[in-house]
């Protein structure tokens, strides 16, 4: 079972991501947990090539471009051994993550974006994405809070950007009803990891 979590700055997926592991561990789930960019060395080198703060000249399509370079070695070097094993992936941002903010917040495209990705996964979609929808504003302020992480080239952008990377995911949703399940992440963080963890319980008795 091959779980996303997706979301905008903010929106609490490292926090649901890391309390999930540990409940389904308790409930005798073998589960791994990773996130993108990274997750492994390769994908570890090209994070910081994308997100260092000096990069400000990145262009879009070498951004893109990177975020897919990354995702394959993740996904061949990391995923789909643990799925080939049983385990439940719990993974922080994939694909989504790619066609929200390079595809529509920059304007690449969705389907332009989408089709290196295509290139990239060869057909390893999500099982299904939660997606934890925040307002940027509520989120951003969240991050300000979170004096434990790390600065990047992400942060310097302005908060219309992060608008348009909500609306991205909004069309998303649209796109891939089936796949992709919304979660309100502006809730207490308690009944927003409930909603969580009861969509994952759903898929592991089907
Ligand atoms: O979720 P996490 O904090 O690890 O993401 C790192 C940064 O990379 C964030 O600022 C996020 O907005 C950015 N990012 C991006 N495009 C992606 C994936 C992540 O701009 N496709
Ligand atoms: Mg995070």
């Amino acid at each position: 079972l091959f779980i996303t979590l997706e979301g905008p700055e903010g929106a609490g997926k490292t926090t649901m991501i890391e309390k999930l592991a540990e409940d389904l561990a308790d409930d005798g789930v073998e589960v791994l947990a990773t996130r993108e960019p990274g997750g492994i060395g390769i994908a570890e080198k090209i994070r910081t090539i994308i997100l260092d703060k000096e990069h400000t000249m990145m262009d879009p399509r070498t951004e893109a471009l990177l975020y897919a370079a990354a995702r394959r070695q993740h996904l061949t070097e990391k995923v789909l051994p643990a799925l080939r094993e049983g385990k439940v992936v719990l993974c922080d941002r994939f694909i989504d993550s790619s066609l929200a903010y390079q595809g529509y917040a920059r304007g690449l495209g969705i389907d332009e974006v989408y089709a290196i990705n295509e290139f990239a996964i060869q057909g390893a979609m999500p099982d299904a994405t939660l997606y934890f929808d925040i307002d940027p504003e509520i989120g951003l302020k969240r991050i300000a809070r979170n004096a434990g992480r790390e600065v990047n080239r992400l942060d310097l952008e302005k908060v219309g950007f992060h608008h348009k990377v909500r609306k991205g995911y909004h069309l998303l949703l649209q796109r891939f009803p089936d796949r992709i399940i919304l979660i309100d992440a502006s809730a207490p963080v308690d009944s927003v990891y409930q909603k969580a963890k009861k969509v994952i319980d759903g898929r592991l008795v089907q």
